[in-house]
């Protein structure tokens, strides 16, 4: 078990939290507040104890100098200080003298936001390649390092990484309970079913390697499905498919004849756009103008099946083009259905989360990851190091 903040005494202590400050603005204006609500409980808490709070987080990709006018952090510390009704002081820097000054002035109980680290990506790609100076001097600047920022976990930058090998280092609440929901899919008891969707085959081999060694059922649909059709020997007329991994799926149908479990039937368009023609049809038959752009009511209804004998639920991608009002019956109806289930359900992936916002509710969930691209990571087995660095226990 990796150390948390309630293993320390922090009081009237310096400790810099990295939370994942990374929402979306247009403007100047915070579309979704979402993470930086997420922030909260371990900020609240430090403040509590009495600790010197230094924020820091990224805020999209700075690539050149014009790129920092609209990546401020600036509008993220205004909202913050509203939601704590408290001061949060922002330093327009995230490394220098005016840094400096600002932490050796602080009392306890006091918070500073410093600018975005990925800033320091305009000189060298300092924070994206973890410089070990950027990471050492980040840690010079506090007593302890609190890792908070989920999102950001399978990356190894000098804001995360950096700082953890420098300094004494814990997890926050919303790295604890983000892993702590995740662990319970290493072992689930009962049937394990994994939804799975999305564009590309080939952006989910490893994914989809390590969910057939855990899973009980695998349920796939949206265009990835279609490289499995191609595979079945079926036509697939216009749609979106990878050639080069029909044979890989042939194998795959061949080693888990059991386990993956794939559309009987799709919602076929003319064209890739919202208003094109919509013709139903079983995936045998697929015609040479048409693409499958969603999995069709009777697929649906053998998915709904499936699910409802399910203890543990992940659903990983949308099952069509959900964004397009004629062919997003599939990942609405499935997302519903799940919204009611019994089971523990899990979203994990940036999609997935925005298909519950559009139709339902994240708190009618066990789980909705905040880290699309961790909690994928994760599910692909593989090692965070943003927590590894994690001093144990
Ligand atoms: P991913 O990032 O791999 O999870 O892919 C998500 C994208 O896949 C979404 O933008 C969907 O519109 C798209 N998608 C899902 N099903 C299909 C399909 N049948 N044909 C084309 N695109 C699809």
């Amino acid at each position: 078990m990796k150390k948390t903040i309630k293993n320390y005494k922090i009081k009237k202590n310096k400790v810099i939290i990295r939370c994942d400050f990374n929402v979306p603005i247009k403007n100047g204006v915070i579309e979704d507040d979402t993470r930086i609500k997420a922030a909260l409980k371990t900020i609240k808490y430090a403040r509590r104890k009495g600790a010197k709070i230094i924020l820091l987080s990224h805020l999209g990709k700075v690539k050149t100098i014009e790129d920092k006018e609209k990546l401020t952090l600036r509008p993220v510390a205004i909202r913050l200080s509203q939601l704590l009704g408290k001061e949060v002081e922002f330093v327009p820097h995230c490394t220098g003298e005016e840094v400096e000054k600002a932490i050796d002035n602080m009392k306890p109980k006091s918070i500073i936001m410093l600018e975005n680290t990925r800033f320091m990506d305009l000189d060298g790609k300092k924070e994206s390649s973890n410089d070990k100076q950027l990471g050492q001097y980040w840690a010079s600047l506090a007593d302890l390092f609190v890792n908070d920022a989920f999102g950001t976990v399978h990356r190894e930058h000098a804001s995360n990484v950096g700082i953890s090998s420098s300094v004494d280092s814990c997890i926050g609440f919303l790295i604890e309970s983000e892993l702590l929901k995740l662990k319970s899919l290493d072992n689930p008891d009962g049937l394990y079913v994994v939804v799975m969707g999305g564009a590309k085959i080939s952006d989910k081999l490893s994914l989809i390697e390590n969910l057939l060694k855990k899973a009980d059922k695998i349920l796939i649909g949206g265009a990835m499905a279609n490289t499995f059709f191609k595979a079945q020997g079926y036509n697939v007329g216009k749609s979106l498919y990878e050639e080069s991994y029909v044979e890989y799926c042939q194998n795959l149908l061949n080693e888990h004849p059991d386990k993956l479990v794939l559309p009987i039937d799709v919602n076929n368009g003319l064209e890739y756009n919202a208003d094109t023609v919509r013709r139903t049809s079983p995936t045998n038959l697929i015609r040479a103008n048409e693409m499958a752009l969603d999995i069709g009511p009777e697929t649906v209804e053998l998915f709904k099946k499936i699910l409802n004998n399910a203890e543990v639920i992940v659903m990983n991608g949308p099952l069509g083009v959900f964004e397009f009002l004629k062919f997003n019956n599939g990942t609405r109806e499935i997302v519903k259905h799940l919204s009611k289930s019994r089971a523990k359900v899990i979203i994990g992936g940036g999609d997935s989360a925005s298909a519950v916002n559009k139709f339902s509710d994240s708190k009618l969930f066990y789980h909705v990851s905040t880290g699309g691209g961790a909690a994928l990571t994760y599910l692909e087995g593989k090692s965070l190091p943003g927590i590894e660095v994690i001093n144990e226990k």
